[in-house]
């Protein structure tokens, strides 16, 4: 089986390429424009016989044979996504377009790493697959948000008018290993800060709440999905349905890193959406998938990540 992963050196990327590179029957075809991606997340990999790493930008087309396609390339934090919005918007739009492409020519399919995000700033609590969602096309977030959303159009356009096999995954914030310390997410940021005993930076009054998955529970479900019946298209939610507020996670992170670190209020980010937290009926109808690692023990193999990386 030869398996393209876009974004493969990134954080759910190099997860799942170390996942799927235990089988040696899989072939792993990794890309990444190391934009968001780094090399460290995949150096275990690289002397492997059944891994392959291409430095490639999928906003531009690319020929190659693949069974399967993990579509998992894109900027996901929303400061990095923000950085150059514009080249955010084409990696979802042209990228997922080119993948569409390379699925149709080797009648391969094609998993879409779709986001919560597509909800916006959610009017419906928890979101259900049926619900379409809030969001601001001229705000700060509608570069991820929006692409996100073309992005699935073209996934269920190429199903109907070509047959393309399509699998599309709403995936809600996740964490873990491999994720980057610096690329500016409340987990890593809050971890991070507590570890070096800075200031933990809360945003608004904190009260907003976020539903955290832990990674291997993710690619678990993202697996599940891809093996699953050709008429499993989705789009399925992936995410844990514990959810907490910005303030709770924060006292979980310092009492879980024994951490001294008093809280800072900063603004608000513009259209930040104020709770989140998915419902997951159809995944566990569909995929018999729910997570199972409650964010403590997440936390705590996360904090362990973190002091490596520092050398503590
Ligand atoms: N957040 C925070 N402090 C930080 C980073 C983020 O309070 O240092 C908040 C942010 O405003 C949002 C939530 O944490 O309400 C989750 O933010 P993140 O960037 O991790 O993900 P997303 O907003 O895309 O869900």
């Amino acid at each position: 089986m030869r398996i393209l992963v876009t974004g493969g050196a990134g954080f759910l990327g190099s997860n799942l390429c170390k996942r799927l590179a235990k089988d040696p029957d899989n072939y792993i075809i990794c890309l990444d424009n190391l934009q968001t991606g780094r090399m460290e997340n995949i150096r275990e990999l690289m002397g492997l016989p059944n891994f392959q790493f291409i430095e490639h930008d999928i906003v531009e087309p690319i020929d190659l044979a693949a069974d399967q396609i993990y579509n998992a390339a894109c900027p996901a934090s929303p400061p990095a996504y923000q950085t150059d919005p514009v080249h955010t918007l084409k990696t979802s739009v042209f990228g997922m377009l080119n993948m569409l492409e390379l699925a149709r020519q080797n009648d391969a399919a094609v998993l879409q790493f779709s986001t919560s995000e597509v909800y916006g700033d959610a009017q419906v609590h928890p979101q259900p697959e049926t619900y379409r969602g809030s969001v601001d096309p001229d705000g700060p977030r509608a570069c991820y948000d929006e692409g996100k959303r073309a992005a699935e159009t073209l996934c269920f356009d190429y199903h109907r008018r070509y047959g393309t096999k399509v699998k599309v995954a709403r995936i809600f914030n996740t964490y873990g290993p491999g994720m980057d310390p610096h690329d500016g997410r409340v987990i890593s940021n809050f971890v991070n800060q507590a570890l070096r005993g800075e200031p933990i930076t809360v945003y608004g009054d904190g009260k907003q709440t976020r539903s955290f998955c832990y990674v291997d529970d993710l690619l678990e479900g993202i697996c599940r999905m891809m093996a699953a019946p050709g008429e499993v298209t989705g789009p399925v939610n992936l995410g844990n349905p514990g959810e907490f507020t910005m303030l709770e996670l924060a006292e979980e992170v310092l009492r879980r890193t024994g951490s001294r670190s008093k809280l800072m209020f900063r603004p608000l980010p513009t259209d930040d959406p104020k709770q989140r937290r998915p419902d997951i009926t159809l995944a566990k109808q569909l995929l018999d998938w729910e997570p199972k690692v409650p964010l403590g023990e997440g936390l705590a193999r996360t904090i362990e990540y973190y002091r490596g990386l520092m050398g503590k």
